[in-house]
């Protein structure tokens, strides 16, 4: 029970106070709610006299409905909260999770799926706050009403009093029996729910593969597993909690059972009237009804439960530490010194100290095979995490002494994929942004070679990407998140090939944005195809999470046996092999 309180209690935030109040009007309305029954009994003793006189009927009576009123006033003040305050609850608890979301490890974020998060602000959040909202005032009325009923039967006729009380003990360990059946049984259905989740956006997001591989349909082997996981999890807590349900029920019945028996006995003893006996009869009717019903609460209540933990649980995420001593950086070179990192959960570390430095106002490429560490470098200078050995600063500050977001207001990145918003294209380039003027939105979309295609669609910049995504090319698609960058104008610049995946035509004017972009600012370039490193002044080549090698181009391709020179001499023989294809 209080448990019970305790959980609604923090699940309704900073509405606590009111679901506080709102708790006092559910014990006094369903106290009103028990005394009209009880006051039934003396009423019907007067009736049932030689002679019943008129006033006490009346005034019985009048106190039956007295009650009932009462009652149905404090059920509106109750059920007030529901209306009032349900939707701020599950909005607070939204916000808050949203900034969560916004100061965890963006490692952290990586880990969990985003299906997965989808849950716990959707799905956790309403459920934790109607717990707090409707089940809460429902479990005080379920309990409250028993409790004042079996006081009133235990004055009224202690033997039955008795029988009564022996029900509603025996009830008790079913009853948590379903709640530790449910608490678990919940937090599996949880946790299959929010499997089925990220399954379901991995699925939507994979469509256009799995269509490509003719595997769309009823072929994907993970969302279906996943879905019959919940399913049979589900199953689990209906039949576990179920079973315990149906024992209490019993109880309930037997006991109403007994206390026949025992009145029956009493009245034939001449030690308890027949009205009594009619009375509380009645009574214990309307007391057994409830408890009845308590199982199909308690499993709700271990449902908002499991949510509520699942929120916790992302509560309890830490932002990373920021250390004192932080200045912002006033120059914007990148260092890495005797970096150590390994992903959480992963065996091997993904950089073993790495030592580097990207000169400010310079351009440095990033070249190695698939794996060897390349993105975990440019992750470090987002700080995505911290790493376990050497440091990492911008401008000779440690980013450990730096809020992430802060960090992340100094760099700017442009990645292969670009993720639009279902919003108009001039939203979508305010993203990095959002407090620019058309204006400057426009002059960035210029300088990305972007404004002459974006001006030539329906609405020009007011279009929605939503109607129109698919008809962008992949090149359109980049000039946009350039854009982004040029808006943002941040002084570092991260880019993982950005036309790595497009066609010779868009290529040349992404690369022209891309050069104009780069001006002037410290830039780290993850390069997979060596011809677009010409222009770097400095290549690292990682190998397995070390530096392998270190120079320009013109000098590493002139160590003959290095791996530098290896790649270069594999991709251009292909291109030469490619090339001759092309001209037969
Ligand atoms: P590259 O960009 O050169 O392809 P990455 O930096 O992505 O290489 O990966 C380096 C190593 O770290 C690889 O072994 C990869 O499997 C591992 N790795 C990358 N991301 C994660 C992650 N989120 N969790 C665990 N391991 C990861």
């Amino acid at each position: 029970m209080t448990r019970v309180l305790r959980v609604m209690l923090a699940a309704a935030g900073s509405r606590a106070p009111q679901l506080r109040s709102t708790l006092w009007y559910s014990v006094a309305a369903s106290a009103a709610q028990a005394a009209a029954y009880a006051a039934f009994l003396p009423l019907l003793v007067e009736l049932t006299r030689g002679a019943p006189r008129a006033a006490a009927v009346w005034t019985w009576v009048a106190v039956i409905v007295g009650l009932v009123v009462a009652e149905g006033v404090l059920r509106v003040a109750e059920s007030r909260f529901t209306y009032d305050h349900w939707h701020e609850v599950t909005e607070e608890t939204r916000l808050r999770l949203g900034e969560k979301l916004r100061e965890i490890p963006q490692q952290e974020l990586g880990r969990r799926a985003a299906g997965d998060l989808a849950t716990v602000v959707g799905a956790n959040a309403a459920n934790a706050a109607s717990g707090a909202s409707s089940l809460a005032t429902l479990f005080v009325q379920f309990v409250t009403v028993p409790v004042v009923l079996l006081v009133v039967v235990l004055v009224v006729d202690p033997w039955v009093g008795l029988v009564v009380l022996v029900g509603f003990l025996a009830t008790l360990p079913l009853l948590r029996t379903v709640q530790r059946t449910s608490l678990r049984g919940f937090g599996e259905v949880d946790r299959a729910d929010a499997a089925s989740a990220a399954r379901l956006v991995e699925y939507v997001q994979g469509l256009p593969v799995f269509r490509a591989t003719g595997q769309a349909g009823a072929d994907s082997p993970r969302l279906a597993a996943a879905l019959q996981d919940q399913h049979r999890e589900m199953d689990a807590v209906s039949t576990g909690s179920d079973r315990a349900a149906a024992g209490m029920q019993l109880v309930v019945e037997l006991t109403l059972a007994a206390v026949v028996a025992v009145g029956a006995v009493l009245v034939l003893a001449g030690d308890l009237t027949l009205a009594l006996f009619t009375g509380i009869v009645v009574i214990v009717a309307r007391f057994v009804q409830p408890l009845g019903l308590l199982p199909e609460i308690a499993k709700l209540f271990e449902n908002s439960d499991a949510s509520m933990r699942r929120i916790r649980d992302l509560d309890a995420v830490e932002p990373l530490p920021v250390a004192a001593g932080g200045r912002a950086p006033d120059r914007f070179d990148i260092t890495f010194e005797g970096v150590s990192f390994r992903y959480d959960g992963a065996g091997e570390p993904a950089l073993r100290e790495v030592s580097l430095v990207v000169p400010e106002r310079s351009i440095t490429a990033l070249v190695g095979p698939s794996g060897s560490g390349k993105s975990t470098v440019t992750r470090l200078i987002t700080r995505f995490a911290d790493p376990q050995h050497g440091t990492v600063a911008i401008g000779g500050v440690d980013l450990r002494t730096l809020d992430p977001r802060d960090v992340v207001g100094h760099v700017a990145v442009v990645f292969q994929d670009v993720y639009l918003f279902d919003d108009t294209v001039r939203a979508n380039i305010a993203m990095s942004r959002p407090d620019a003027t058309d204006d400057e939105i426009e002059r960035a979309a210029r300088a990305a070679n972007a404004h002459d295609f974006v001006s030539a669609l329906p609405q020009g910049y007011d279009t929605e990407v939503g109607e129109i995504g698919g008809r962008l090319s992949g090149g359109e698609r980049q000039r946009l998140s350039i854009a982004r960058a040029f808006l943002k104008d941040a002084p570092v610049l991260l880019l993982d090939e950005p036309t790595a995946a497009l066609d010779v035509e868009s290529e040349v004017a992404v690369q022209r944005a891309l050069t104009r972009l780069a001006g002037g600012r410290t830039v780290l370039m993850i390069a997979h195809r060596l011809s677009t490193i010409a222009g770097a002044d400095q290549v690292l080549v990682l190998d397995d999470g070390r530096i392998a090698q270190r120079g320009t181009h013109a000098e590493l391709i002139t160590e003959r046996d290095g791996r530098y020179a290896r790649l270069w001499a594999a991709q251009t023989a292909g291109r030469a092999a490619a090339g001759e294809a092309d001209g037969a």
